[in-house]
Protein backbone atom coordinates (compact mmCIF):
# COMPACT_ATOMS: atom_id res chain seq x y z
CA UNK A 1 0.00 0.00 0.00
CA UNK A 2 1.28 3.43 -0.62
CA UNK A 3 0.83 6.93 2.03
CA UNK A 4 -1.87 9.27 1.62
CA UNK A 5 -0.17 12.70 1.04
CA UNK A 6 -2.27 16.35 -0.48
CA UNK A 7 -5.17 13.71 -1.76
CA UNK A 8 -2.12 11.51 -3.88
CA UNK A 9 -0.85 7.66 -2.70
CA UNK A 10 2.76 7.97 -3.11
CA UNK A 11 5.83 6.55 -1.62
CA UNK A 12 8.49 7.29 0.74
CA UNK A 13 10.53 10.08 -0.51
CA UNK A 14 13.70 7.73 -0.22
CA UNK A 15 11.97 4.50 -1.66
CA UNK A 16 12.19 2.36 1.47
CA UNK A 17 9.89 0.07 2.60
CA UNK A 18 8.74 -1.93 5.55
CA UNK A 19 6.52 -4.90 5.92
CA UNK A 20 4.26 -6.62 8.98
CA UNK A 21 4.47 -10.28 9.53
CA UNK A 22 1.31 -11.10 11.55
CA UNK A 23 1.76 -12.57 14.68
CA UNK A 24 -0.87 -15.47 14.21
CA UNK A 25 1.36 -17.16 12.20
CA UNK A 26 4.30 -15.14 11.47
CA UNK A 27 2.79 -14.36 7.66
CA UNK A 28 4.35 -11.24 5.79
CA UNK A 29 0.43 -9.32 5.27
CA UNK A 30 1.63 -6.33 4.52
CA UNK A 31 4.84 -3.86 2.59
CA UNK A 32 4.68 -0.24 3.80
CA UNK A 33 6.84 2.88 3.02
CA UNK A 34 8.88 3.47 5.16
CA UNK A 35 8.41 7.77 5.77
CA UNK A 36 11.44 10.05 6.83
CA UNK A 37 11.15 13.48 7.82
CA UNK A 38 11.15 14.47 4.32
CA UNK A 39 7.91 12.75 3.86
CA UNK A 40 6.50 14.19 7.38
CA UNK A 41 7.62 17.31 5.98
CA UNK A 42 5.49 16.82 2.86
CA UNK A 43 2.81 15.63 4.77
CA UNK A 44 2.65 19.14 6.75
CA UNK A 45 2.91 21.36 4.27
CA UNK A 46 -0.41 19.72 2.65
CA UNK A 47 -2.13 19.59 5.68
CA UNK A 48 -1.07 23.20 6.21
CA UNK A 49 -1.93 24.26 3.13
CA UNK A 50 -5.26 22.61 3.14
CA UNK A 51 -5.99 24.53 6.37
CA UNK A 52 -4.88 28.27 5.52
CA UNK A 53 -6.28 28.13 1.93
CA UNK A 54 -8.42 25.44 1.87
CA UNK A 55 -12.03 25.27 2.18
CA UNK A 56 -12.33 22.50 5.24
CA UNK A 57 -12.53 25.21 8.04
CA UNK A 58 -14.49 27.25 7.20
CA UNK A 59 -17.10 24.54 5.52
CA UNK A 60 -20.55 24.67 6.52
CA UNK A 61 -21.12 22.19 9.21
CA UNK A 62 -24.04 20.53 7.25
CA UNK A 63 -21.52 19.87 4.21
CA UNK A 64 -18.64 19.38 6.59
CA UNK A 65 -21.21 16.35 8.38
CA UNK A 66 -22.75 15.01 5.63
CA UNK A 67 -18.60 13.80 4.85
CA UNK A 68 -18.36 12.29 8.34
CA UNK A 69 -21.40 10.08 7.62
CA UNK A 70 -20.35 9.30 4.33
CA UNK A 71 -17.19 7.76 6.10
CA UNK A 72 -19.42 6.01 8.66
CA UNK A 73 -21.51 4.36 6.32
CA UNK A 74 -18.48 3.46 4.31
CA UNK A 75 -16.98 1.80 7.55
CA UNK A 76 -19.76 -0.67 7.95
CA UNK A 77 -20.16 -1.43 4.01
CA UNK A 78 -16.06 -2.35 4.48
CA UNK A 79 -16.07 -3.76 8.01
CA UNK A 80 -15.55 -7.52 6.75
CA UNK A 81 -12.53 -6.75 4.84
CA UNK A 82 -11.01 -3.86 7.54
CA UNK A 83 -11.68 -6.11 10.20
CA UNK A 84 -9.59 -8.67 8.49
CA UNK A 85 -6.64 -6.56 8.25
CA UNK A 86 -6.84 -5.64 11.48
CA UNK A 87 -6.97 -9.38 12.59
CA UNK A 88 -4.20 -10.44 10.88
CA UNK A 89 -1.83 -6.98 11.89
CA UNK A 90 -2.62 -6.88 15.51
CA UNK A 91 -2.97 -10.36 16.25
CA UNK A 92 -6.74 -9.26 18.01
CA UNK A 93 -9.45 -12.05 17.33
CA UNK A 94 -11.67 -11.65 14.48
CA UNK A 95 -15.06 -11.31 16.68
CA UNK A 96 -13.53 -8.41 18.43
CA UNK A 97 -12.08 -6.87 15.32
CA UNK A 98 -15.63 -7.27 13.93
CA UNK A 99 -17.17 -5.53 16.98
CA UNK A 100 -14.70 -3.07 17.17
CA UNK A 101 -15.70 -1.75 13.04
CA UNK A 102 -19.18 -1.38 14.23
CA UNK A 103 -18.02 0.93 17.53
CA UNK A 104 -15.52 3.03 15.54
CA UNK A 105 -18.28 4.15 12.63
CA UNK A 106 -20.33 5.13 15.21
CA UNK A 107 -17.73 7.59 16.42
CA UNK A 108 -17.58 8.89 13.07
CA UNK A 109 -21.42 9.11 13.36
CA UNK A 110 -21.54 10.60 16.25
CA UNK A 111 -19.15 13.65 14.98
CA UNK A 112 -21.42 14.46 12.32
CA UNK A 113 -23.82 15.33 14.85
CA UNK A 114 -21.33 17.40 17.03
CA UNK A 115 -20.27 19.46 13.95
CA UNK A 116 -23.44 20.42 13.56
CA UNK A 117 -24.07 21.47 17.27
CA UNK A 118 -20.66 22.89 17.96
CA UNK A 119 -21.20 26.69 18.48
CA UNK A 120 -19.41 29.47 20.89
CA UNK A 121 -21.01 31.93 23.16
CA UNK A 122 -22.89 35.55 23.06
CA UNK A 123 -22.61 37.95 25.42
CA UNK A 124 -25.23 41.09 25.36
CA UNK A 125 -24.55 41.90 29.40
CA UNK A 126 -21.74 44.17 29.13
CA UNK A 127 -22.90 47.57 29.06
CA UNK A 128 -24.83 49.75 26.67
CA UNK A 129 -21.53 50.17 24.32
CA UNK A 130 -20.55 46.40 23.97
CA UNK A 131 -21.79 43.35 23.18
CA UNK A 132 -18.77 39.89 22.58
CA UNK A 133 -18.62 36.69 20.33
CA UNK A 134 -16.72 33.83 21.83
CA UNK A 135 -16.03 32.10 18.96
CA UNK A 136 -15.09 28.23 18.62
CA UNK A 137 -12.47 27.86 15.56
CA UNK A 138 -10.54 24.81 14.86
CA UNK A 139 -6.71 25.11 16.20
CA UNK A 140 -5.29 24.64 12.88
CA UNK A 141 -2.51 20.94 11.93
CA UNK A 142 -2.98 18.36 14.27
CA UNK A 143 -0.85 15.45 14.42
CA UNK A 144 -2.47 11.97 15.17
CA UNK A 145 0.13 9.35 16.52
CA UNK A 146 -1.88 6.19 17.38
CA UNK A 147 -0.90 2.47 18.65
CA UNK A 148 -1.34 -1.14 17.39
CA UNK A 149 -3.68 -1.97 20.10
CA UNK A 150 -7.31 -1.07 18.53
CA UNK A 151 -5.72 0.30 15.30
CA UNK A 152 -9.16 1.98 13.61
CA UNK A 153 -10.95 2.31 16.95
CA UNK A 154 -8.20 4.64 18.55
CA UNK A 155 -7.91 6.80 15.31
CA UNK A 156 -11.76 6.99 15.07
CA UNK A 157 -11.79 8.99 18.79
CA UNK A 158 -8.96 11.34 17.21
CA UNK A 159 -9.48 12.02 13.73
CA UNK A 160 -13.34 12.33 12.94
CA UNK A 161 -13.25 14.82 16.17
CA UNK A 162 -10.10 16.84 14.65
CA UNK A 163 -12.42 17.36 11.63
CA UNK A 164 -15.73 17.86 13.35
CA UNK A 165 -14.20 21.09 14.75
CA UNK A 166 -12.57 22.03 10.79
CA UNK A 167 -8.78 20.89 11.78
CA UNK A 168 -6.48 18.98 9.27
CA UNK A 169 -4.15 16.36 10.21
CA UNK A 170 -1.22 14.34 9.92
CA UNK A 171 -1.23 10.90 11.16
CA UNK A 172 0.69 7.95 11.87
CA UNK A 173 -0.63 4.65 12.79
CA UNK A 174 1.85 2.47 14.56
CA UNK A 175 4.66 0.26 12.61
CA UNK A 176 2.65 -2.47 13.83
CA UNK A 177 -0.92 -1.91 12.35
CA UNK A 178 -0.77 0.34 9.35
CA UNK A 179 -3.16 -1.25 7.08
CA UNK A 180 -6.87 -0.08 8.13
CA UNK A 181 -5.99 3.58 8.94
CA UNK A 182 -4.73 3.73 5.20
CA UNK A 183 -8.02 1.89 4.15
CA UNK A 184 -9.94 4.29 6.21
CA UNK A 185 -8.02 7.36 3.94
CA UNK A 186 -9.26 5.27 0.97
CA UNK A 187 -12.90 5.68 2.10
CA UNK A 188 -12.34 9.22 3.34
CA UNK A 189 -11.33 10.24 -0.49
CA UNK A 190 -14.66 8.01 -1.34
CA UNK A 191 -16.74 10.25 0.84
CA UNK A 192 -15.35 13.55 -0.55
CA UNK A 193 -12.91 14.94 1.88
CA UNK A 194 -11.07 17.85 -0.23
CA UNK A 195 -7.16 16.91 -0.93
CA UNK A 196 -4.68 17.17 2.30
CA UNK A 197 -7.42 17.87 4.88
CA UNK A 198 -5.66 13.82 6.22
CA UNK A 199 -2.71 13.02 5.40
CA UNK A 200 -1.24 9.41 6.42
CA UNK A 201 2.38 8.39 6.73
CA UNK A 202 3.58 4.81 7.57
CA UNK A 203 6.71 4.63 9.41
CA UNK A 204 8.43 4.34 12.33
CA UNK A 205 8.38 6.33 15.72
CA UNK A 206 11.99 7.41 14.72
CA UNK A 207 12.02 9.46 13.14
CA UNK A 208 8.86 10.13 11.62
CA UNK A 209 6.88 10.43 14.39
CA UNK A 210 9.46 12.45 16.31
CA UNK A 211 9.30 14.46 13.47
CA UNK A 212 5.61 15.10 13.70
CA UNK A 213 6.15 15.77 17.75
CA UNK A 214 8.59 18.69 16.39
CA UNK A 215 6.98 19.97 13.33
CA UNK A 216 7.16 24.16 13.60
CA UNK A 217 4.25 23.54 10.82
CA UNK A 218 2.36 21.72 14.07
CA UNK A 219 -0.56 23.14 16.01
CA UNK A 220 -1.50 20.19 18.11
CA UNK A 221 -0.52 16.93 18.90
CA UNK A 222 -2.91 13.87 19.57
CA UNK A 223 -1.06 10.45 20.71
CA UNK A 224 -1.94 7.46 22.57
CA UNK A 225 0.43 5.20 23.22
CA UNK A 226 2.75 4.49 26.16
CA UNK A 227 3.55 6.59 28.99
CA UNK A 228 7.28 7.34 28.30
CA UNK A 229 6.38 8.09 24.70
CA UNK A 230 3.62 10.91 25.93
CA UNK A 231 6.59 12.50 27.95
CA UNK A 232 8.82 12.59 24.74
CA UNK A 233 5.79 14.52 23.30
CA UNK A 234 5.58 16.82 26.40
CA UNK A 235 9.19 17.96 25.86
CA UNK A 236 9.10 18.41 22.09
CA UNK A 237 5.38 20.59 22.40
CA UNK A 238 7.61 22.88 24.82
CA UNK A 239 9.33 24.14 21.66
CA UNK A 240 6.42 26.23 20.21
CA UNK A 241 3.88 25.51 22.67
CA UNK A 242 1.96 23.41 20.65
CA UNK A 243 -1.49 21.89 22.53
CA UNK A 244 -0.99 18.46 24.12
CA UNK A 245 -3.58 16.15 24.09
CA UNK A 246 -2.61 12.45 25.43
CA UNK A 247 -4.19 9.07 26.40
CA UNK A 248 -1.77 6.91 27.96
CA UNK A 249 -1.06 4.09 29.71
CA UNK A 250 -3.67 2.71 32.80
CA UNK A 251 -3.57 0.43 35.86
CA UNK A 252 -6.72 -0.61 36.43
CA UNK A 253 -8.60 -1.78 39.67
CA UNK A 254 -11.71 -3.76 39.71
CA UNK A 255 -13.04 -3.17 43.53
CA UNK A 256 -15.52 -6.11 44.60
CA UNK A 257 -17.74 -6.07 47.48
CA UNK A 258 -19.02 -8.75 49.55
CA UNK A 259 -22.31 -7.76 48.62
CA UNK A 260 -21.67 -7.52 44.79
CA UNK A 261 -23.15 -9.87 42.11
CA UNK A 262 -20.38 -11.95 42.31
CA UNK A 263 -21.32 -14.15 39.36
CA UNK A 264 -21.63 -10.55 36.87
CA UNK A 265 -18.57 -9.01 38.52
CA UNK A 266 -16.57 -12.65 37.66
CA UNK A 267 -17.72 -11.97 33.95
CA UNK A 268 -16.44 -8.37 34.09
CA UNK A 269 -13.31 -9.53 35.68
CA UNK A 270 -12.33 -11.72 33.04
CA UNK A 271 -13.31 -9.55 30.41
CA UNK A 272 -11.56 -6.39 31.81
CA UNK A 273 -8.45 -8.69 32.37
CA UNK A 274 -8.23 -10.80 29.24
CA UNK A 275 -9.74 -8.76 26.73
CA UNK A 276 -7.42 -7.68 23.65
CA UNK A 277 -5.26 -10.08 25.11
CA UNK A 278 -4.88 -7.68 27.91
CA UNK A 279 -3.17 -5.56 25.74
CA UNK A 280 -5.55 -2.39 26.68
CA UNK A 281 -5.46 0.98 28.25
CA UNK A 282 -8.25 0.40 30.21
CA UNK A 283 -7.15 -3.49 31.13
CA UNK A 284 -8.62 -4.27 34.43
CA UNK A 285 -5.13 -5.74 35.88
CA UNK A 286 -6.16 -5.28 39.36
CA UNK A 287 -8.80 -7.52 41.56
CA UNK A 288 -9.45 -5.15 44.57
CA UNK A 289 -11.60 -8.28 46.41
CA UNK A 290 -13.22 -7.68 49.85
CA UNK A 291 -11.59 -10.27 52.29
CA UNK A 292 -14.33 -12.39 53.23
CA UNK A 293 -15.44 -13.21 49.70
CA UNK A 294 -12.16 -13.36 48.48
CA UNK A 295 -11.86 -17.83 48.16
CA UNK A 296 -15.01 -17.81 46.55
CA UNK A 297 -14.27 -14.71 43.94
CA UNK A 298 -11.51 -16.18 42.88
CA UNK A 299 -12.10 -19.22 42.63
CA UNK A 300 -15.59 -17.99 40.22
CA UNK A 301 -12.72 -15.82 38.49
CA UNK A 302 -10.47 -19.03 37.68
CA UNK A 303 -12.89 -21.44 36.71
CA UNK A 304 -14.42 -19.19 34.11
CA UNK A 305 -10.62 -18.09 32.98
CA UNK A 306 -9.95 -21.64 32.35
CA UNK A 307 -12.65 -21.73 29.52
CA UNK A 308 -11.04 -19.00 27.61
CA UNK A 309 -10.28 -19.69 23.99
CA UNK A 310 -6.46 -19.06 23.78
CA UNK A 311 -5.84 -19.44 19.87
CA UNK A 312 -5.37 -18.43 16.03
CA UNK A 313 -7.13 -14.84 15.88
CA UNK A 314 -8.93 -15.97 12.42
CA UNK A 315 -10.73 -18.61 14.61
CA UNK A 316 -14.33 -17.36 15.01
CA UNK A 317 -14.32 -19.22 18.46
CA UNK A 318 -11.01 -17.45 19.85
CA UNK A 319 -11.10 -15.14 22.96
CA UNK A 320 -7.36 -14.31 23.31
CA UNK A 321 -5.84 -13.83 20.16
CA UNK A 322 -2.30 -13.24 19.60
CA UNK A 323 0.65 -11.12 21.22
CA UNK A 324 1.87 -8.04 19.03
CA UNK A 325 5.32 -8.62 19.16
CA UNK A 326 7.97 -11.06 20.27
CA UNK A 327 9.43 -7.87 22.93
CA UNK A 328 5.82 -7.34 24.02
CA UNK A 329 5.36 -11.23 24.81
CA UNK A 330 8.73 -11.24 26.44
CA UNK A 331 7.89 -8.07 28.41
CA UNK A 332 4.54 -9.83 29.62
CA UNK A 333 5.96 -13.43 30.81
CA UNK A 334 8.80 -11.26 32.50
CA UNK A 335 6.19 -9.77 34.72
CA UNK A 336 4.81 -13.06 35.55
CA UNK A 337 8.27 -14.72 36.57
CA UNK A 338 9.06 -12.20 38.30
CA UNK A 339 5.63 -12.17 40.47
CA UNK A 340 6.13 -15.54 41.03
CA UNK A 341 9.99 -15.07 42.67
CA UNK A 342 8.71 -12.16 44.40
CA UNK A 343 6.07 -14.92 46.61
CA UNK A 344 2.87 -14.51 44.36
CA UNK A 345 0.80 -17.51 43.62
CA UNK A 346 0.79 -18.50 40.29
CA UNK A 347 -2.92 -19.80 40.29
CA UNK A 348 -3.40 -20.15 36.45
CA UNK A 349 -1.33 -19.19 32.82
CA UNK A 350 1.71 -21.27 32.53
CA UNK A 351 3.81 -18.42 30.28
CA UNK A 352 3.78 -18.83 26.55
CA UNK A 353 1.63 -21.20 24.83
CA UNK A 354 3.00 -23.27 22.19
CA UNK A 355 3.25 -22.44 18.67
CA UNK A 356 5.16 -23.09 15.38
CA UNK A 357 5.16 -19.43 14.04
CA UNK A 358 2.70 -17.23 16.62
CA UNK A 359 2.58 -15.24 19.52
CA UNK A 360 0.63 -16.73 22.52
CA UNK A 361 0.29 -16.57 25.63
CA UNK A 362 -2.04 -18.11 28.33
CA UNK A 363 -4.03 -15.67 30.43
CA UNK A 364 -2.51 -15.55 34.09
CA UNK A 365 -3.98 -14.80 37.37
CA UNK A 366 -1.47 -14.14 40.51
CA UNK A 367 -2.81 -14.23 43.99
CA UNK A 368 -1.60 -13.27 47.08
CA UNK A 369 -0.17 -10.39 45.33
CA UNK A 370 0.96 -7.60 47.83
CA UNK A 371 0.08 -3.63 46.50
CA UNK A 372 3.91 -2.72 46.77
CA UNK A 373 4.89 -5.31 44.17
CA UNK A 374 6.08 -4.58 40.78
CA UNK A 375 3.28 -6.39 38.93
CA UNK A 376 0.77 -4.13 41.51
CA UNK A 377 1.84 -0.85 40.04
CA UNK A 378 3.19 -1.58 36.68
CA UNK A 379 1.42 -1.54 33.48
CA UNK A 380 2.07 -5.05 31.43
CA UNK A 381 -0.38 -4.63 28.39
CA UNK A 382 -0.86 -8.39 28.82
CA UNK A 383 -3.82 -10.44 30.10
CA UNK A 384 -2.50 -10.78 33.47
CA UNK A 385 -4.87 -10.27 36.72
CA UNK A 386 -3.14 -9.59 39.92
CA UNK A 387 -5.50 -10.45 43.57
CA UNK A 388 -5.20 -7.84 45.71
CA UNK A 389 -7.41 -8.43 49.20
CA UNK A 390 -8.40 -5.42 51.79
CA UNK A 391 -10.62 -5.32 54.86
CA UNK A 392 -12.63 -1.31 54.46
CA UNK A 393 -13.37 0.74 51.38
CA UNK A 394 -10.68 3.26 52.66
CA UNK A 395 -8.22 0.59 52.25
CA UNK A 396 -9.56 -0.15 48.87
CA UNK A 397 -9.08 3.48 47.59
CA UNK A 398 -5.89 3.64 49.12
CA UNK A 399 -4.77 0.93 46.93
CA UNK A 400 -6.75 1.38 43.77
CA UNK A 401 -5.22 5.16 44.05
CA UNK A 402 -1.39 4.40 44.91
CA UNK A 403 -0.21 4.00 41.58
CA UNK A 404 1.00 6.53 38.84
CA UNK A 405 -1.98 5.99 36.48
CA UNK A 406 -5.43 7.27 36.84
CA UNK A 407 -7.54 6.00 33.42
CA UNK A 408 -10.04 3.87 35.03
CA UNK A 409 -11.85 2.04 38.06
CA UNK A 410 -15.11 -0.30 38.33
CA UNK A 411 -16.80 -0.76 41.81
CA UNK A 412 -18.95 -3.40 42.29
CA UNK A 413 -21.39 -3.39 45.55
CA UNK A 414 -25.39 -3.82 45.38
CA UNK A 415 -25.09 -0.60 47.69
CA UNK A 416 -25.63 2.26 45.88
CA UNK A 417 -24.57 4.59 48.82
CA UNK A 418 -21.50 3.36 49.07
CA UNK A 419 -20.95 2.86 45.10
CA UNK A 420 -21.29 6.80 45.23
CA UNK A 421 -19.01 7.34 47.77
CA UNK A 422 -16.19 5.38 46.14
CA UNK A 423 -16.58 6.93 42.98
CA UNK A 424 -16.09 10.38 44.80
CA UNK A 425 -12.59 9.44 45.84
CA UNK A 426 -11.52 7.33 43.16
CA UNK A 427 -8.96 9.14 41.29
CA UNK A 428 -9.83 8.01 37.53
CA UNK A 429 -10.94 9.32 34.55
CA UNK A 430 -13.88 7.08 34.03
CA UNK A 431 -15.17 4.73 37.13
CA UNK A 432 -17.92 2.10 36.16
CA UNK A 433 -20.21 0.79 39.22
CA UNK A 434 -21.72 -2.86 38.49
CA UNK A 435 -20.55 -2.88 34.68
CA UNK A 436 -16.79 -3.00 32.87
CA UNK A 437 -15.57 -1.21 29.32
CA UNK A 438 -18.35 0.30 28.09
CA UNK A 439 -17.58 3.16 26.02
CA UNK A 440 -20.63 5.18 24.73
CA UNK A 441 -19.57 7.99 22.25
CA UNK A 442 -21.27 10.38 24.24
CA UNK A 443 -19.03 10.00 27.25
CA UNK A 444 -15.64 11.56 27.86
CA UNK A 445 -12.67 9.32 27.85
CA UNK A 446 -8.81 10.15 29.49
CA UNK A 447 -7.17 9.90 32.67
CA UNK A 448 -5.76 11.48 35.64
CA UNK A 449 -2.22 11.66 36.84
CA UNK A 450 0.08 9.82 34.36
CA UNK A 451 -2.92 8.21 32.17
CA UNK A 452 -3.39 11.54 29.99
CA UNK A 453 -3.68 14.68 29.54
CA UNK A 454 -7.44 15.99 28.01
CA UNK A 455 -10.11 13.96 26.75
CA UNK A 456 -11.56 12.67 24.03
CA UNK A 457 -14.84 11.05 22.97
CA UNK A 458 -17.88 13.53 23.59
CA UNK A 459 -18.33 17.01 23.48
CA UNK A 460 -15.37 17.71 25.30
CA UNK A 461 -13.42 15.57 22.73
CA UNK A 462 -14.35 17.93 19.73
CA UNK A 463 -13.80 21.02 22.10
CA UNK A 464 -10.14 19.70 22.30
CA UNK A 465 -9.63 20.76 19.04
CA UNK A 466 -10.72 24.14 18.94
CA UNK A 467 -9.31 27.50 20.02
CA UNK A 468 -12.13 30.03 21.57
CA UNK A 469 -11.37 33.45 19.90
CA UNK A 470 -13.22 36.58 21.89
CA UNK A 471 -14.45 39.13 19.76
CA UNK A 472 -15.87 42.43 21.34
CA UNK A 473 -17.92 44.85 19.22
CA UNK A 474 -18.47 48.71 20.45
CA UNK A 475 -21.30 50.59 19.49
CA UNK A 476 -21.82 54.63 20.18
CA UNK A 477 -19.00 57.21 20.51
CA UNK A 478 -15.93 56.44 21.75
CA UNK A 479 -14.63 58.00 25.37
CA UNK A 480 -11.34 59.27 25.51
CA UNK A 481 -9.08 57.07 27.42
CA UNK A 482 -8.39 59.20 30.65
CA UNK A 483 -12.14 60.22 31.18
CA UNK A 484 -13.19 56.34 30.95
CA UNK A 485 -10.38 55.03 33.48
CA UNK A 486 -7.64 52.78 33.61
CA UNK A 487 -10.15 49.54 33.19
P1 LIG B 1 4.73 3.43 21.87
O1 LIG B 1 4.26 4.48 22.79
O2 LIG B 1 6.19 3.34 21.58
O3 LIG B 1 4.00 3.55 20.44
C1 LIG B 1 2.81 4.26 20.19
C2 LIG B 1 2.97 5.12 18.94
O4 LIG B 1 3.98 6.10 19.15
C3 LIG B 1 3.40 4.34 17.71
O5 LIG B 1 2.78 4.89 16.55
C4 LIG B 1 4.89 4.59 17.69
O6 LIG B 1 5.47 4.40 16.44
C5 LIG B 1 4.95 6.04 18.11
N1 LIG B 1 6.26 6.47 18.62
C6 LIG B 1 7.22 5.75 19.23
N2 LIG B 1 8.28 6.54 19.54
C7 LIG B 1 7.97 7.80 19.13
C8 LIG B 1 8.63 9.06 19.16
N3 LIG B 1 9.85 9.21 19.69
N4 LIG B 1 8.02 10.12 18.62
C9 LIG B 1 6.79 10.01 18.08
N5 LIG B 1 6.11 8.85 18.01
C10 LIG B 1 6.69 7.76 18.53
O7 LIG B 1 4.21 2.04 22.40
P2 LIG B 1 4.84 0.60 22.15
O8 LIG B 1 4.32 0.09 20.89
O9 LIG B 1 6.32 0.60 22.24
O10 LIG B 1 4.28 -0.20 23.41
C11 LIG B 1 5.01 -0.16 24.62
C12 LIG B 1 4.10 -0.08 25.81
O11 LIG B 1 3.31 1.10 25.71
C13 LIG B 1 3.10 -1.21 25.91
O12 LIG B 1 3.66 -2.33 26.50
C14 LIG B 1 2.04 -0.55 26.77
O13 LIG B 1 2.41 -0.64 28.12
C15 LIG B 1 2.04 0.90 26.32
N6 LIG B 1 0.99 1.19 25.32
C16 LIG B 1 -0.11 1.85 25.72
C17 LIG B 1 -1.13 2.07 24.82
C18 LIG B 1 -2.40 2.76 25.23
O14 LIG B 1 -3.45 2.51 24.63
N7 LIG B 1 -2.39 3.65 26.19
C19 LIG B 1 -1.08 1.60 23.44
C20 LIG B 1 0.16 0.96 23.11
C21 LIG B 1 1.15 0.76 24.02
P3 LIG B 1 6.07 2.94 16.05
O15 LIG B 1 5.04 1.94 16.34
O16 LIG B 1 6.34 3.07 14.63
O17 LIG B 1 7.29 2.80 16.91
Amino acid sequence: MKMLIGGKWVDAAGGQTFSRSSPGNGMEVGIYPEAGAEDVDRAVAAARSAFETGEWPYMAAEDRARILTSTAELIRKNADRIALIETLESGKVISQARAEMDWSANLWDYCAGVARTLHGDSHNNLGPNLIANVMREPIGVVSIITPWNFPLLIISQKLPFALAAGCTAIVKPSEFTPGTTLILGELLMEAGLPDGVVNIVTGHGRPAGQRMLDHPGVDMISFTGSTAVGKIAVQSSAQQLKKVSLELGGKNAQIVFADANLEEAADAIIEGAFKNAGESCNCGARLLVERSIHDELVQRVSKRAQSVKVGDPLDPEAQIGAIISPAQLDKIVGFVSRAREGGAGVLLGEGRAPSDAGLYVYPSILTGVDPQMEVANSEIFGPVLSVIPFDTPAEAVAIANQTDFGLSAAVWTSDYERAVAMTRRLQAGTVWVNTYSSGPAELPFGGYKQSGIGRENGRAGVEEFTELKTVQFHFGGRQAWWVRGQR
